[in-house]
């Protein structure tokens, strides 16, 4: 996504705001068994600081995650916020603006990045998968006992045989 600073190039303290959204291509990397649903919603403001404009912005991207206990796949929004420094010439410290035009594509991602969750859970109270038979047991019981059920027990059990 481009945000034009033509407005704000010139004037030092001028502000632009701006709304849109950021589309990834489908191979854009965001881990394993994790994937945008759609574009990601960004909204936020370019400032002229005086040769280096200050980039302040909120992100909303709808990712589909895989749960961590049943498998399942599931839907979640992450919020996040970025602040990141563009400058004309572009250094390592800021990105580059190019043609009166900062591309904010690289840095949503990277934001975005930073911002998922490590672990997640379809919902805290799955009951997850029965080590033993597979069923999801969210849907419905099998008929594995509980203890055997967990794979810990039967390695335990068989020690003690
Ligand atoms: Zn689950
Ligand atoms: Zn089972």
């Amino acid at each position: 996504m481009m945000i034009d600073i033509s407005n704000i190039i010139k004037l030092e303290g001028a502000k632009e705001s701006f709304e849109g959204e950021v589309v990834f291509s489908e191979e854009t990397d965001f881990g394993e068994n994790i994937r945008l649903a759609k574009p990601v919603r960004v909204q936020g403001v370019m400032e002229n600081l005086g040769g280096v404009f200050d980039f302040h912005a909120q992100g909303e991207a709808d990712m589909v995650f895989q749960c961590a206990r049943c498998l399942k796949e599931f839907t979640k929004t992450v919020t996040f916020s970025m602040d990141e420094r563009f400058s004309k010439e572009g250094n390592e410290e800021y990105l580059k603006i190019e043609h009166n035009k900062a591309d904010i594509t690289d840095a949503v991602y990277m934001n975005l990045l930073l911002n998922l969750p490590q672990r997640v859970l379809c919902s805290e109270q799955c009951k997850g998968l029965c080590s033993s038979c597979g069923v999801d047991r969210n849907l419905s019981q099998c008929d594995c006992k509980k203890e055997e059920g967990d794979p810990r027990f039967a390695v335990l059990k068989n020690l003690l045989k």
